[in-house]
Order: C-alpha cells, then structure tokens, then sequence
C-alpha cells in the first residue's frame, strides 16, 4: 500500500532543500535495520528488558459480565517503562540512532509524556538530549518538566508565538537544520514527514504482532474488533498493524469528540467537517484548518489526543474503508473510566478511555462468542487532577483548584 512514503495520496515529504539529506539518511538506516532480522531482535530484546514486553492481554471479566456482550479483552500498553506505548517508538528510535552513530536527540513535547519518554531514552543510550516545549506548555507540565531535566535534557521554553506544541515544533525543526550532523529529531507519532509515519508505525506493531498471537492462543480464533484511541495515530497503528491483514477483523479508530462535533471544541480530523485535506508540517493528510489553510483551535480532555492533524495511514484505512473511525466526548469518557475503574481496577489514561467507550457502545450488541481488544495505551496515574475534577469529589476539591491553576494554566 506503500510507495515511497505514500498511502493513498496521504503522506510524502515536504522539505525544505536543506533537510533533504538528513531524510534520506533516515530512510536509508531505517530501510536497512528493517532488512535486518537482527535489528528487531534487539529490539524486542530491548523492550523485553527494559519495559514490560510483552505486555499483558487481560480479559476484563468484570466489564464483559455487566455488558453482557462480546468478551472484551484490555491490551495493556499502561503496563510500559513511563507508563504508555510511547516508550515503544523512543527505544526503536534510540537504537536507530546509535546504528547512525549520532550522539543527540531532540524533540518537542506538548502534554510532557513524549518529552519524558525521549529523555529516559537518551539517558539509557548516554545520548544529549534537548526537548522543545511552549512556555505555556512548561508552566502546565511541572513535574514531567521536573523529571526530564532529571533524566538529563535539557528543557527549552519556547517563547515564540502562541507558545504551545506547534510553536515548539518550529523551534525543533531550526535546531536539527543546524546540527544535522550529529543530531536526530526523535518524532512522538506516526505523522511527519516519510519516513516517520512508516518507521514510528513499524516500531509500534510490536503491540499488533503481540495481541495477535496472545488472542489466538488465549481464544482460538481472532477477534470480531481491535478498538483504539487517535491522537497522531501511533497506537493506533501499533495495534492495527498486527490485523491488517485479517480482512474479518474490524478496526475502530477512536478520536477525541471533545465537547461535541456541533461544538467545535473537539480534535475530530476524520469524523468532523470541520478538517480538510492539506499539506503541513511536511506532510499530506486531514488537519484541522479553515478554507484559508489556518490551523483550528483543538480542545480535548485528552491533551494527547489534541492535536490538529493525523496520521496519513489512518487517513488512508479511512480513504479505503478498512477502518472505521468514531468519536468519544469529554463526558463519555469521564464516565468510561469511572466504569473502569470500579469495576475492573484498571485505570486507563483519558486518551486511551476514549478506546473504551466505543467498545462499550459496541459490545452490548455482540454474541457472547465474539471477541474484542481495546488498546489502553497508557495509565492514567498523569490525568489525577483532570480526573477527580471530572469526578467532584469533594475531598479533593480545595487542593485541585489550587493545583489546576499551574495544570491548566
Ligand atoms: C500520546 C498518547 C496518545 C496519543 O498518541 P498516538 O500517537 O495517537 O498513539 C494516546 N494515549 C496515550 C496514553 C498517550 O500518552
């Protein structure tokens, strides 16, 4: 479906003359070490070691029971080194880097989960390391702020523009033009430029080719449908990966639906009118913008899943119809996870409770026979304050206003 870094017409490389070789230095190492049966070695090595691969598939009894459908099986992602399949996608890389012999990483990071992830990598590897974040974004993220400067990086306050994640994207991007020699761009997502979407979605299917084989051994057959959250797509994809081709097996894409579609607060890019075709940020696929090209405000309760535009794969499996894409909103979500929580002592991230509640519309119609695989790509421990603030509970009321006010912002 692939063809120098297309899906469908979505995808390709935007670049500016100058970034050019670097690109096609990535491209060249990433093509080899996939070639090399050695390379994926040590990687499942690698996070076999030092994550928790692979990780569990758990069948949720609980949830199963009181649905009463389909028996719903939870692929944990959470149970990752930094708490979520990020991790997945920084180890490869970080392997891919030591293969270039570059001895530094950057990234940008919006919510702080990549930007901690990115850090734990480099500090593991021995590689310097400088993160980009909006100066607004660092005042909301104090402790991962906190914990990358631990690890090593260096945290750059972007003060530019509106400074949040698409200002310090920009401010990435003039970092590695001028160090391109011993420097990598570590991408959080399987979006960007090729060949990030293909390589990030490669590292990532190590979580498909895993519950593919869990499911059929724990089951006997494969499941009716793999159901995940959408932010830029990468667990999405890491999951999907394993199914593709499996043409009975549906999958379902689900995207933050925010305070609903009619709202416009929301960060739908495959369900809403409210997205369009482009190319920007060097690369092709639906973003969020207005007829001018303008970028659109995002909201979700999510902030991983805020974002504006999407991977060109899952707009691709969209063009094709082998996906299927729904939206889950704030309050669904709070009361997904309420549910999950109670009753199976799970405790998914918010961006991975959007996966849940449309498994939860869907199972009640299933035969009791079917199976399906939700992705709870991360723990939720991060969304404490967004959570008992959806929750009210009123013991913590006082200490979260207090706290949301550096949270929020
Ligand atoms: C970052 C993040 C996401 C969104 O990223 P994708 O690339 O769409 O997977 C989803 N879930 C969690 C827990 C995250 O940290």
């Amino acid at each position: 479906m692939n063809h120098n870094g297309y899906f469908s017409d979505f995808g390709g490389a935007f670049l500016p003359e100058i970034l050019m070789a670097t690109f096609d230095e990535l491209t060249t190492a990433f093509k080899n070490a996939k070639a090399d049966p050695n390379f994926w070695r040590e990687y499942a090595t690698l996070m076999s070691t030092y994550s928790c691969r692979p990780t569990p598939l758990t069948l949720a009894e609980n949830l199963t029971r009181h649905f009463g459908g389909a028996r719903i099986y939870v692929k944990r992602e959470d149970l990752n080194h930094t708490g979520a399949h990020k991790a997945n996608n920084v180890m490869g890389q970080g392997l891919l880097v030591k293969r270039m012999g570059k001895t530094r990483v950057i990234a940008e990071t919006g919510a702080g989960q990549h930007g901690v992830a990115t850090a734990t990598m480099a500090a593991r590897f021995g590689f310097d390391c400088t993160i980009y974040m909006g100066e607004v974004d660092v005042e909301r993220q104090r402790p991962n702020v906190f914990w990358m400067e631990q690890l090593g990086a260096e945290v750059i306050p972007v003060k530019d523009g509106t400074r949040i994640l698409k200002d310090a994207i920009n401010e990435a991007f003039r970092d590695w033009v001028s160090n391109m020699d011993n420097t990598h761009y570590v991408l959080g997502t399987a979006c960007g430029p090729h060949p990030f979407p293909e390589m990030v979605a490669w590292f990532q299917s190590i979580i498909g080719q895993e519950a593919r084989a869990q499911v059929l051994e724990r089951e006997g057959k494969l499941p009716r449908s793999i159901y995940a959250c959408v932010g830029g797509g990468s667990n999405a994809m890491g999951i999907f990966s394993g199914f593709l081709d499996d043409a009975t097996v549906e999958l379902v894409g689900v995207e933050a639906g925010g305070r609903g579609l009619d709202t416009g607060a929301h960060a739908s890019r495959l369900c809403s009118g409210d997205a369009a075709i482009g190319v920007a940020q060097g690369y092709k696929t639906y973003f969020l913008q207005d007829a001018e090209g303008q970028m659109k405000e995002t909201h979700s309760i999510a902030a991983g899943l805020d974002y504006v535009g999407v991977s060109p794969i899952l707009s691709h499996l969209k063009e094709t119809g082998r996906a299927r894409f729904a939206v889950a909103t704030d309050r669904e979500v709070v009361e997904a996870m309420r549910l999950t929580i109670r009753r199976e002592g799970l405790i998914p991230a918010l961006e991975s409770a959007h996966a849940f509640v449309q498994a939860f519309k869907d199972a009640p119609n299933m035969a009791p026979d079917e199976v399906i695989i939700i992705n709870q790509s991360g723990r939720g421990d991060k969304d404490i304050f967004t959570v008992a603030d959806a929750f009210q509970d009123p013991g913590w009321r006082e200490f979260i206003i207090k706290k949301a006010k550096q949270y929020h912002a």
